[in-house]
């Protein structure tokens, strides 16, 4: 073994004496988290913030890469560990974004924290929307709540990478216009004519001009070129049944209607069996799931 590496060391080598790379570092041991530090902060709505955070080991920041939809297992020193959707683009390097609601003991302690503290993060892990398969393909969007977090990834990217897709269509509901996250970006996304945005909310007030009405209110304006449309999904379970309806009104096939699904979860490998849902797992299998597949999710549809 090499002078250099002693017990501290947090590059392994192999027995050969060649330094592992970042990628062969992650994957040696799944259940370590790798330091990253907070760099931005950006609170979103009264219960959601947006965290920006940077591994601190070089090797690492450059070697994570991962898949729209995918999540990471996120530690907080002391208190545990909780699966978080990545919020950011793939397309964006050296940096993550994970959009995070208050809702618990993790979350409260999260969302106390400030930039430069230090955090821990595996991943990625699960399953994604299929985006290579979409690419050419139009694609309609549709998140409730909380169900941007991981959909605004697709989204984005989908927004970097503009030419390789068709027709674009996002959906957005929130209940009440306080609720509405990345408003501004919505807002300037508005006015551009390669997507088709609609944001509703289910209960307006004054500051609202736009529509007012469930989630699925907009599709009864929407054109879609139904043998060319992929369907994503992802928001709160009342939700799904609603809109793949409305998805096959629109006679989108099944097998391109992907959704994405939250279940209690531990170790984000498949191991300790929290997640199990039939025969499968949300944290390997999932938690991007097609039509056919989530039908069999017990109480999903
Ligand atoms: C694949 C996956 C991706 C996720 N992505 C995000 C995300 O992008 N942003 C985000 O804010 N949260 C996300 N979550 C949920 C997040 O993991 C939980 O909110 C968090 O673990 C709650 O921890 P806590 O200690 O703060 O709250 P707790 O005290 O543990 O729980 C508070 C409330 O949240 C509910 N809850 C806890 N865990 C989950 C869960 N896994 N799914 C649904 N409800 C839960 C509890 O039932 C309880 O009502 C995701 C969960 C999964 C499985």
């Amino acid at each position: 073994m090499p002078a250099s590496a002693t017990a501290v060391s947090i590059h392994p080598f192999r027995e050969s004496g060649r330094a592992l790379n970042g990628a062969e570092m992650m994957h040696a041991n799944p259940y370590r988290p790798w330091p990253a530090r907070i760099t931005s902060i950006t609170e979103l709505t009264a219960t959601e913030t947006l965290f920006e955070f940077r591994f601190i080991d070089d090797c690492i920041r450059e070697a994570f890469h991962h898949e729209p939809g995918q999540f990471v297992e996120l530690s907080l020193f002391g208190v545990g560990e909780a699966p978080i959707s990545i919020s950011s683009s793939p397309t964006k390097e050296g940096f993550i974004e994970l959009c995070v609601r208050r809702a618990g003991r993790f979350t409260e302690r999260l969302h106390q924290m400030q930039c430069g503290e230090i955090v821990g993060i595996r991943g990625p892990f699960g399953r994604g929307f299929p985006l290579e398969a979409m690419r050419g393909h139009d694609v309609l969007l549709v998140a409730g709540g909380l169900g941007i977090a991981p959909l605004r990834s697709l989204i984005n990217n989908i927004h970097d990478e503009r030419s390789d897709f068709g027709k674009v269509t996002i959906i957005y509901g929130s209940r009440n216009p306080s609720e509405v996250m990345f408003r501004h970006q919505f807002e300037m996304w508005r006015h551009r004519k390669d997507f088709d945005l609609y944001l509703t909310v289910d209960h307006a007030d004054d500051s609202w001009d736009g529509e007012v009405g469930l989630v699925t209110r907009p599709f009864a304006n929407l054109q879609i070129d139904a043998d060319n449309t992929f369907g994503a999904l992802c928001g709160p379970p009342v939700m799904y049944r609603f809109v793949v309806e409305e998805m096959r009104k629109k006679h989108i096939s099944y097998d391109r209607i992907y959704m994405s699904f939250e279940r209690h979860m531990k170790c984000g490998v498949g191991k300790c069996g929290h997640c199990q849902i039939g025969h499968q797992y949300c944290c390997i299998d999932g938690p991007v799931f097609n039509y056919w597949e989530a039908k069999n999710i017990q109480e999903s549809m």
